[in-house]
């Protein structure tokens, strides 16, 4: 198992980890989370539910269709948004 893995950050977040948890989804060079629900990620309740992203809060990840609500992240994750990918 990855080290990186098991090293994560859980809610409260900060104003700053929160921005730089929605720029990763918007930016980083990875996959962004999405939502655990499979009608949400088949576009069910709303067509622009689709792959669902799920976005950052200060409580944590939430899903703005289902409510899915997710308490982790990955320590290095509001880092990478903001980096350039010139
Ligand atoms: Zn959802």
């Amino acid at each position: 198992m990855s080290p990186v893995a098991d090293d994560l950050i859980r809610p409260p977040w900060t104003d700053e980890q929160v921005d730089g948890l929605n720029a990763y989804q918007k930016h980083a060079p990875f996959h962004e989370f999405t939502c655990g629900n499979d009608d949400c990620r088949a576009g069910k309740p709303d067509p622009r539910s689709r792959y669902a992203p799920l976005r950052a809060t200060s409580d944590g990840w939430v899903c703005d269709w289902c409510g899915y609500r997710q308490a982790w992240a990955f320590r290095g994750m509001p880092g990478l948004g903001h980096e350039s990918r010139d």
